[in-house]
């Protein structure tokens, strides 16, 4: 865990939850409606006090650039400088482990942080989505002078810790939670988002919008 946390893992994990059930989900559940939207979504939060920046989702039909969290890092910037947080300030929570652009993008704004519900395999095998896993594999994992290629698939994708940001999945910080009540409330409430997400795929499946690079 990040050793600069102001709250505690509890009110960290309460407080993402409720920004994604209160923003993030009607938000994603009216672009998918009209749809121009996809279940991929974000959210900026001030860490002195957890209060909402800005929320927005995937409208990667409008532009291939604009998922999840690049559109939110977009309106971010839109908002006007007055009042709008230094990026080292903020927490960035993301519905889905981010890809190589969402990572590129979280970095070069200097956001130092972000955290996930669900992982890049969770997007290939419940969000139709192998992309994600397959663009790093690709562009970005070079092979190690005799190493097999079974070791290179073992290898991990990127470096969830490293001097730019730390990434935290919602499931470390639910590991993280010591009150045997709050974790098993708090378990209950991330399963509960996990079925949301599961209702709202099922709504975009109806739309067929697929990815540019299918
Ligand atoms: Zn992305």
């Amino acid at each position: 865990m990040g050793n600069e946390l102001a709250h505690s893992v509890t009110k960290l994990l309460e407080q993402f939850l409720d920004c994604m059930s209160t923003y993030v989900v009607p938000l994603t559940a009216s672009r998918i409606a009209e749809g121009k939207g996809k279940v991929f979504g974000a959210a900026i939060l001030r860490k002195s006090d957890l209060s909402l920046v800005i929320a927005e989702c995937n409208v990667d039909v409008e532009c291939s650039l604009w998922h999840g969290e690049t559109h939110c890092v977009k309106r971010f910037y839109e908002l006007p400088t007055e009042g709008r947080p230094s990026p080292k300030d903020c927490y960035f929570l993301t519905t889905h482990e981010p890809c190589s652009l969402c990572l590129s993008a979280i970095t070069w704004s200097g956001f130092d942080n972000f955290y996930y519900l669900f992982t890049h395999e969770d997007s290939r095998d419940q969000f139709d989505d192998p992309y994600d896993m397959k663009v790093i594999q690709a562009v970005f994992r070079t092979p190690a002078e005799g190493e097999s290629s079974e070791a290179r698939e073992r290898r991990e994708l990127y470096n969830r810790k490293n001097e730019f940001f730390e990434a935290t999945s919602f499931a470390e910080l639910l590991e993280d939670v010591t009150d045997a009540h709050d974790k098993d409330r708090l378990e209950r409430k991330t399963d509960e988002m996990r079925m949301t997400y599961a209702n709202l795929m099922d709504e975009q499946r109806k739309n067929k919008i697929g990815f540019a690079l299918e």
